[in-house]
This record gives structure tokens, C-alpha cells and sequence, in this order.
């Protein structure tokens, strides 16, 4: 893997290198800051390898904090997953994971700061009162009846707010600002809202909770936070971010970057919508390997080496735009190309009789060939691969008649199988509807690692021994949408891919009677595959993480 490279340069970067030479800051400090409300995808890992991706180069650190202030919606399996995804994609943390609610009480006492210097104030206004007056993009906002009310009056109601005295709805902390300003951000943000809510981290404590644009620049100055990286859709924000840091007494400013985010072809990253897959049961969870959670690609058979590589292959821009699906797909292909086993696998799968092959009865049978392990890397070693009278092939490598483009077997034609002999197919067994069901062959003896003295014979196919191999079932996933921009269609599930999952039943070699979860392949013809969880001694399961080639890329043609 191409990883040794160093990360390239990014604006982001360039800013760093600034701020280090000009003395600004002396280290970088950087925190990954995940709301538990869902499981973390794809999009998230570009944040993710980012922000751990600079503390990592500059030798600075990264805090994992949960944005934990909308109780509602968090819990703490969120919490563990985003943990364990984090760390699974190779990166650690800067000592114990943070919390936004760790620093619930001085941002109470940041609240009343504000207050106190006349810069917030509690708001008795219905919400459909301060939304006629927020005004709008074109017309500026009206003030709050409650604007002015005095100081001491605001730190009573603020007081009796915590105290849980008022109802969730009547009232909130809005931090005075600018009601004509042209960021709507700053039209009298609210900052603190009344919420009878149980906390995963703080219980039953608080019944008052802080909104994110209060919340999150603070946590950032109490971490001692330097960059602090988002996406595009808070940039109308950081005015409300600056505005904060610069009217509390705290020794830290952090500064806000936004840098696009990651928008891939043909699947959804927001976890509301990612929720709803789940919910409607449009998929089998958050680790369905066709979702584009971390949890699913993982389980799809993605490693966290080709995860970090496409992260720095699409780099970190202000550009918002759409990546294609084929960029991740190459990089785990360019990775398992090169340290993925190879092994043969029957997906669909055809009885073939070696009918000159010697039977049972003389004991030969099977005859143990070595087959390598890699066919460019020597040092992956080899394995045995069972050659028997019977053995299965690819229902789609054999046609009784074909013309000369189809380089497989065909009654007139032989073909080598992978690792073993050249056969020849003398006649077939069909079933009432047509189907074939046996191919009755001969195999050339002289042909093991030798080419036919007489014929030339092109095609090669893989196959596995009937009595030998181990049946198997393999998943093969297709792009969850057929849109590729579904998030843009009125009702995005309406364009789910009904063949996303394909399930096929056939055989695997020997070898991999014992396989170990997660191990990862390369099935000769069909496909990089991996292990899945629930794959047990009887009953192998595995997982198509990719094709061989990027097969959509031929469609285009
Ligand atoms: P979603 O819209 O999926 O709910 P979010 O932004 O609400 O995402 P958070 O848990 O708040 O999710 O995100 C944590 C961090 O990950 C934030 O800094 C956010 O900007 C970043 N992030 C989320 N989605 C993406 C994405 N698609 N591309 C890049 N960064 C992302
Ligand atoms: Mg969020």
C-alpha cells in the first residue's frame, strides 16, 4: 500500500504551516467531533483521517469529543460504536474521549457571563413569535419584546430555567446580537433551550441544554483546540463562533476552517437518512455491507488502509462535488491486488465428470495439487488445492456451442482449469426443462503445468473439487441506489436497488474450511471477498467487496 507517502498539502495545511512559522501557536491541536446519534459513515472518515491526519503529521494532537447536547436523539451504543470505528481505522485519541456535557457547567457559567454583560437574554416569546420576527434572507429581523429586559430580571428567569420552573417551549437564552444582521446565524441565536431529558452522561442533572453554536466553540477553547475543522455548512456560522469566543473570558481563541464534504455517487451520508434505512428495514442494520457506515464498509471487507487512501486521494478542498463510487472501490482493489491471497471459488456452479480420471476405487483420488498463494508475490507461499473426478465449474464457462470469442469450453474446444490439467467435454446431461446438469469431460494427464502437445488451448477457468470443496454462500452487493444522486429525489428509498443483494450458493477449495472472519481473498475471475461474521465451520459466508474490474466503467463504453 501506497501509505508510506506523505499526506498531501491541503489549504488547511498551508494555514497550519503559517500559523506555526509566524509563531502563533506552537502546536497543533485538533478534536474529531461526532454527535452519538448514529453510527459513523464514510463522510465522517474524511473528517475522521483529517483531523487525526494533521495532529499525526505535525506531531500535535486530536481529541475525540461527542457533541452530546441534543439528548433526544444520543445514546451511548453511539457512543461505542463511534469509538470503535474510530480506533478501527487506525487512529488514537489524546487520552480519555471528551464530552461537550464534561463542560456543562461552565458553559452555564459562560451563559451567565453573557447575561451579565447584557449580551443574552431569556426569551418568553411563542415560536411562531420569534420566527415571524427573525425576518428573512431579504428583510431584516424585529426585536424581541423581551430584548430589554434587565439583567437581573434575566439571571432570575435564567435561575429558574435550570431549576426546571418553566416548560419546555415557553422560553429560551438568546444571545443578543443583531437582528438586521445578514447571517441569520446572528439574528439573536437562541443558545440555551428547556429540555426535560434524561442524558446518557449527565442522568437527570440538567433540564436546560446548550445549543451547538454555543456549546461547540467553547468546548474548543476549554480543549486548547487551534484549527478547528468543519464542514462548509458552518461557515455562515463562525461569525457566531467568533462572536462567542470574543465576549466570554477564556484564554484560548481556536479559529473555524470548513473544507467541503464528501458527497459519494449512489448511497446517502446523512445519518437521518441512514437511520431511516435502518428503521424501514431497507437494509439488515448499520453494519449491512451495503450501507456506507463504517461498521458496513468494514464488513463489506474494506480495510482501514484503503479507507485512510481514499481519503487522501480525494484531498480537502472548498469545492463542494460528487465523488465517484469507483474511487473508493480502486483503492481497496489496488490493495488487495497486492495482499490478498488468491483462491478458487465456484459462485454458480456446474458438476463436471473427468470421466478418464481414476475412480475412487484405485485410491487415487484426490490427487493434491500445490497451487501459489500469489502469482506475482512468490513469498505469500502456496496451498493444496484437491483435483477429483468430480469437480465444479462456472455454469456460465461452458457452452455446448459457442463462436470463437467465447474462450472457454465448449464441446468442440478444451479449456485448462486454473492450477491443474486441460479438459475436454465429450457430451452433457440435461434436465426436463434444458438445463444442464453434468458435463462428462476427459483430462489431458501430460497438460499439469504443460501446454497440450497437439491443440492450442486459451481459456482458463477456475473450478473446485466436488468431493473436496466446502459449499458456501456469497453475498454480492450492487450499488444500494440506482440514483446516482439519491438524496436529490423527492422520496430518496424510492430508488433503491432492488438487486442491491444477490445471494448465490456454491463451493470453495478446501483450504478455506477454516477461515477466520475478515480474512480477505481474491476468488480467481469472480472477485475480491472477505469473511463475514456470521460465517461459521459448516456454513461459510462471504462477502463480495469488490469486483475484479470496475465493471460500471465498461457500461460507460
Ligand atoms: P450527518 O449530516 O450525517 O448527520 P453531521 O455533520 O451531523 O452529519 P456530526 O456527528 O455532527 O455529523 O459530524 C462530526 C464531524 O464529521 C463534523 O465535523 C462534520 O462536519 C463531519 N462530517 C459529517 N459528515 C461529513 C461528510 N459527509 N464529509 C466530511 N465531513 C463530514
Ligand atoms: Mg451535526
Amino acid at each position: 500500500m501506497a501509505e508510506t507517502e506523505p499526506r498531501p498539502s491541503n489549504f488547511i495545511r498551508q494555514i497550519i504551516d503559517k500559523d506555526l512559522a509566524s509563531g502563533l501557536h506552537e502546536s497543533v491541536h485538533t478534536r474529531f467531533p461526532p454527535e452519538p446519534n448514529g453510527y459513523l459513515h464514510i463522510g465522517h472518515a474524511k473528517a475522521i483521517c483529517l483531523n487525526f491526519g494533521i495532529a499525526q503529521d505535525y506531531n500535535g494532537t486530536c481529541n475525540l469529543r461527542f457533541d452530546d447536547t441534543n439528548p433526544d436523539k444520543e445514546n451511548i451504543d453511539f457512543v461505542n460504536s463511534i469509538k470503535q470505528d474510530v480506533k478501527w481505522l487506525g487512529f488514537t485519541w489524546n487520552g480519555k474521549e471528551r464530552y461537550s456535557s464534561d463542560y456543562f457547567d461552565q458553559l452555564y457559567d459562560f451563559a451567565i457571563e453573557l447575561i451579565e454583560k447584557g449580551l443574552a437574554y431569556v426569551d418568553f416569546s411563542s415560536p411562531e413569535q420569534v420566527r415571524e420576527l427573525r425576518g428573512t434572507l431579504t428583510e431584516a429581523g424585529k426585536n424581541s419584546p423581551y430584548r430589554d429586559t434587565s439583567v437581573q430580571e434575566n439571571l432570575t428567569h435564567f435561575e429558574k430555567m435550570k431549576a426546571g420552573e418553566y416548560k419546555e417551549g415557553t422560553c429560551s437564552l438568546r444571545a443578543k446580537i443583531d437582528m438586521s444582521s445578514p447571517f441569520m446565524c446572528m439574528r439573536d441565536p437562541v443558545i440555551y433551550r428547556v429540555k426535560f431529558a434524561h442524558h446518557h452522561q449527565t442522568g437527570d442533572k440538567w433540564c436546560i441544554y446548550p445549543m451547538y453554536d454555543f456549546t461547540h466553540c467553547i468546548s474548543d477553547a476549554i480543549e486548547g483546540i487551534t484549527h478547528s475543522l468543519c464542514t462548509l455548512e458552518f461557515q455562515d456560522n463562525r461569525r457566531l463562533y467568533d462572536w462567542v469566543i470574543e465576549n466570554i473570558t477564556i484564554d484560548c481563541v481556536p479559529r473555524q476552517y470548513e473544507s467541503s464534504r464528501l458527497n459519494l455517487e449512489y448511497t446517502v451520508l446523512s445519518k437521518r437518512k441512514l437511520i431511516q434505512l435502518v428503521e424501514e428495514e431497507h437494509v439488515q442494520g448499520w453494519d449491512d455491507p451495503r450501507m456506507p457506515t463504517i461498521a458496513g464498509i468494514k464488513r463489506r471487507g474494506y480495510t482501514p488502509a484503503s479507507i485512510r487512501e481514499f481519503c487522501k486521494r480525494i484531498g480537502v478542498t472548498k469545492m463542494d462535488n460528487m465523488v465517484e463510487m469507483s474511487m473508493l472501490e480502486s483503492c481497496i482493489r489496488d490493495e488487495l491486488n497486492v495482499s490478498a491471497p488468491r483462491r478458487m471459488a465456484v459462485i454458480d456452479p456446474v458438476k463436471v465428470v473427468i470421466e478418464n480420471f481414476p475412480s475412487d476405487e484405485n485410491q487415487n483420488e484426490p490427487e493434491w495439487i500445490e497451487a501459489p498463494n500469489h502469482p506475482n508475490d512468490e513469498n505469500m507461499g502456496s496451498r493444496k488445492i484437491a483435483f477429483t473426478k468430480e469437480i465444479w465449474i462456472e455454469r456460465d464457462d461452458f457452452r455446448e456451442s459457442a463462436n470463437k470469442k467465447f474462450k472457454r469450453m465448449t464441446l468442440d474446444k478444451g479449456v485448462r482449469l486454473r492450477n491443474a490439467y486441460v479438459i475436454y467435454a465429450n457430451r452433457v446431461d440435461k434436465d426436463e426443462q434444458g438445463n444442464i446438469t453434468t458435463i462428462f469431460c476427459e483430462y489431458d494427464p501430460q497438460t499439469l503445468g504443460k501446454d497440450p502437445l497437439e491443440r492450442k488451448v486459451k481459456g482458463v477457468i477456475h473450478w473446485v473439487s466436488a468431493s473436496q470443496g466446502k459449499p458456501a454462500q456469497f453475498n454480492l452487493y450492487d450499488r444500494l441506489f440506482t440514483h446516482p444522486n439519491p438524496a436529490s429525489q423527492e422520496d430518496f428509498a424510492s430508488t433503491i436497488n432492488p438487486d442491491s443483494l444477490v445471494v448465490k450458493n456454491g463451493y470453495v477449495e478446501p483450504s478455506l474450511g477454516n477461515v477466520k472472519v475478515q480474512e480477505r481473498f481474491q476468488f480467481e475471475r469472480t472477485g475480491y471477498f472477505c469473511a463475514d461474521e456470521a460465517s461459521k465451520q459448516d456454513t461459510l459466508i462471504f462477502n463480495r467487496t469488490v469486483e475484479l474490474r470496475d465493471t460500471w466503467a465498461k457500461i460507460g463504453d
